[in-house]
């Protein structure tokens, strides 16, 4: 007997084991009645243990749920103890998928394609290819309202010839009896997963996204713990913020966005700083030096060292070598056939260097330091 269907708040159950078998690496046990729902309809396994062995997975075959242990049971009696939290956040979600799916049908014509009760969230999509913001705050709005009303859901099975007498939302492929639960007086569908007892159960609805699916929309949401889970994150995500820019809660989106502008700012006036100090530094060194000219600039990114060696070629005519590290940074402006590209191809690459470029400008790099060593010797004899 699936006493997961005739009371979904059961916890532990004392029932008798009526087959324990191997299969592959598995053990798998049948029970006379079970607490445990086995996967489907959207909504995945229930776990918890039999006789404390760890349940590792539960499915349903010709009709029979079907337990999955680490090992077999000993003896013929089953003392079952259901993953609690595990089963009361399923049946949050997926009781708060019926309701949500209800208002977006009643209220906007959306069907609900399909449903997904993930870890983290769940989704569904729904019959339009967009649902406006004012939509969505509406949906959730009478969503929630439905909830604090604390309307019960029921359970029934329905014969064929009575199924015409309720409003059903889906009418499901199956013939045959019909397995409705509703939420009463508002919303009539046929389902076999395991549901809270009323609305007020499913705790808080709320849709976190919603994206283009196919032609459809893919509406994610979350109910009961996980919204008050999502509460919990999302104000420690904002206290820190407030915290660190000493700013309330409500002046954050303003002074992020006044940050942002300053960092900008900042970072122009610091590029234009080292524009004047690299012109500064090749000055220094062309006042001093001839060329080629050698520069170690290890913090250096590649455009820096390319822009600084600019700078130098600026003021004067030469090749400018600069190494940062594990890699060299070439560049000249002289009137000569020297090749750049064509050195790294022919002198760095057989040591292992990666890179390349043209005639005036070059780069490479070296994943090796023995190679990078090589190379950097041969730089002083062979390229000049
Ligand atoms: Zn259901």
């Amino acid at each position: 007997m699936q006493r997961y269907y005739t009371d979904p708040w059961l916890q532990e159950l004392h029932t008798k084991i009526l087959d324990s078998f191997a299969e592959g690496d598995r053990h798998l046990v049948v029970l006379e009645e079970t607490i445990f729902y086995p996967t489907g309809g959207g909504q995945p396994h229930d776990l918890g243990s039999i006789n404390q062995i760890p349940l590792l997975d539960v499915f349903e075959r010709d009709g029979t749920v079907v337990h999955v242990l680490e090992h077999a049971p000993v003896g013929d009696e089953a003392y079952c103890v259901l993953d609690w939290s595990r089963r009361l956040d399923h049946m949050q979600q997926h009781s708060g998928q019926h309701l949500l799916s209800a208002v977006l049908q009643e209220h906007f014509g959306y069907r609900t394609e399909s449903f997904h009760l993930g870890e983290d969230y769940s989704t569904i999509d729904i019959s339009t290819p967009n649902l406006s913001e004012e939509e969505q705050r509406s949906a959730e709005q009478q969503a929630n309202e439905l909830v604090f009303s604390n309307l019960p859901l029921l359970t029934y099975t329905l014969k064929p010839n009575e199924q015409a007498s309720v409003p059903l939302r889906k009418i499901p492929d199956l013939e045959g009896d019909l397995r409705i639960v509703e939420i009463e007086g508002f919303d009539y569908s046929p389902c076999a997963g395991t549901h809270v007892q009323s609305t007020s159960q499913i705790g808080l609805v709320k849709i976190i996204k919603c994206e283009k699916y196919k032609g459809m929309t893919r509406v994610y949401f979350l109910c009961g713990n996980r919204s008050l889970e999502d509460y919990r994150r999302k104000q420690k995500v904002c206290l820190s913020l407030g915290s660190l820019l000493s700013v309330s809660e409500s002046d954050l989106p303003s002074r992020v966005a006044l940050e942002v502008e300053r960092k900008q700012e900042l970072e122009k006036q610091i590029e234009e700083l080292q524009t004047e100090l690299m012109d500064l530094h090749a000055q220094s060194i062309v006042a001093r030096e001839e060329s080629p000219f050698f520069l170690e600039l290890p913090k250096a990114t590649i455009e820096e060292a390319q822009k600084q060696a600019r700078s130098i070629l600026n003021l004067t005519t030469g090749t400018v070598i600069i190494s940062l590290d594990e890699r060299f940074v070439l560049m000249h402006n002289q009137p000569n056939d020297l090749h750049l590209g064509q050195f790294i191809r022919e002198k760095a690459q057989p040591l292992g260097g990666r890179g390349g470029g043209n005639a005036t400008s070059a780069q490479v790099y070296f994943p090796d330091p023995d190679g990078y060593d090589k190379f950097s010797k041969m730089l002083k004899t062979d390229l000049l």
